[in-house]
């Protein structure tokens, strides 16, 4: 029976947001926490984009190591020969998505004449058929592994221009087909019906990517991925951490991974990738909140500080004779449950200015040594720099992380723009 898997988009669709960001550190931890939490992979950038390749190979590299490991790390590209040739240029990369609109709107709002839809339109002229065609099969030849093609605005893409574009992706050698509501048009039934016609008529594995501008982005997300399994190929539902995305965000993953295995439609009838750990939710949502500086709203799904929590008489009463009675799900299921810990006394913490005494003491309480003062000067150099990139006190995975991988750490944090 097909499967319901997880892409996360937060390190591409999160990052590229209006006033949203990550420093490259943040962004590699971001991929850390989601392969120990079990997601299936991570969109974790732009490969072409100067300013990301020392992380993007990085991190391709922690993959080589076992570090990043099963995860799928792929890029995020568009359909232009020669971005595409640029993100393979460091032989590294393995899996990409491809994209390019597929919207009468967009087609003509964007490319104004210059590219048609159909060749029958105006065969002098470029057509989107072909380039997908053309750029799958260049992907392909540099030796990606997986490619998706993306049909950006496909929920205002008519039926049979979508079923010819998927067929045709096909064809052409694409792995996946991603059906792209990129203004969160769809509602849960009109996204099931095209979904599972497509699953039907193409047979390619679909790829839902749900944005929440009417509120509908999870919705969208799992009622998509039901018409894909019912049409009888697996569904990768796109995710962000907290639905950080573009303008009102994407489906958020904690929601999505409690809908597929909670909601009376689909526990128990469609199966989620069985390593999706959602004990890591908790770590994952507070670090994604801290390093992109936005809170976590009180009443969020399953992570917000009300999540848990109740006070009127009868919903009190209830949940403490039987927890069940007034929650869905259990705390402890998302990783709560333990207290934090805040130091209210003398802190020392790390930071751009710190000298070794108080970089000492800071490894000291994560019970990490150094062999020698070098070693320790040389990690207590990398620290200084990680803070003036992330400008936030660095948490202790992050620490960790500079100690562990200090030669990757440096890669990550060097940027050297181009002349
Ligand atoms: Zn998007």
């Amino acid at each position: 029976m097909p499967k319901i898997y997880i892409v996360d988009v937060t390190n591409r669709d999160g990052v590229q947001t209006s006033r949203l960001g990550l420093a490259k550190l943040e962004k590699t931890m971001i991929n850390m926490y989601l392969n120990e939490m079990g997601i299936h992979q991570s969109e974790f950038g732009f490969p072409y984009t100067h300013h990301e390749k020392n992380y993007i190979e990085a991190n391709l590299e922690l993959a080589e190591l076992g570090v990043l490991q099963p995860i799928r790390l792929s890029g995020w590209c568009p359909m232009r020969k020669e971005e595409i040739r640029d993100s393979f240029k460091s032989g590294k990369l393995k899996n990409v998505n491809l994209s390019i609109s597929t919207s009468h709107l967009m087609t003509e709002g964007k490319f104004s004449g210059r590219i048609v839809r159909n060749p029958e339109e105006n065969p002098a002229v470029p057509n989107l058929l072909d380039i997908m065609a053309s750029n799958v099969h260049l992907a392909k030849s540099l030796g990606a592994e997986i490619v998706g093609v993306n049909a950006e605005d496909a929920s205002r893409t008519d039926d049979e221009f979508l079923v010819r574009f998927a067929r045709q992706a096909r064809e052409a050698g694409a792995d996946r087909f991603r059906y792209c509501d990129t203004l969160g048009y769809d509602d849960p039934f009109t996204i099931y019906r095209r979904v599972r016609m497509l699953a039907e008529e193409v047979g390619l594995p679909i790829e839902l990517h749900c944005h929440n501008d009417l509120g509908l982005g999870v919705a969208c997300s799992v009622a998509g991925a039901q018409g894909a399994i019912d049409g009888g190929v697996d569904a990768y539902i796109n995710t962000a951490i907290n639905s950080m995305g573009e303008r009102a965000g994407n489906a958020d993953l904690v929601s999505v991974i409690l809908a597929v295995k909670k909601a009376s439609g689909l526990a128990g009838k469609y199966l989620l990738d069985e390593r999706v750990d959602l004990t890591k939710a908790w770590k994952i949502a507070k670090y994604a909140s801290y390093a992109f500086g936005v809170p976590i709203p009180i009443n969020q799904v399953g992570v917000g500080a009300n999540a848990f929590a109740h006070e009127s008489g009868i919903h009190a009463d209830g949940a403490l004779k039987d927890r069940r009675n007034y929650e869905l799900y259990d705390f402890e299921e998302l990783g709560r449950g333990e207290p934090e810990v805040i130091d209210t006394g003398r802190q020392i913490t790390a930071g751009e200015y710190s000298g070794i005494k108080g970089f000492r003491n800071v490894y000291d309480q994560l019970e990490i040594e150094f062999h020698s003062d070098k070693e320790a000067n040389d990690i207590l150099e990398l620290v200084r720099y990680a803070n003036v990139h992330t400008q936030k006190p660095l948490v202790d995975d992050e620490l960790r992380f500079i100690a562990k991988y200090p030669e990757l750490a440096r890669r990550i944090m060097t940027m050297t723009p181009l002349r």
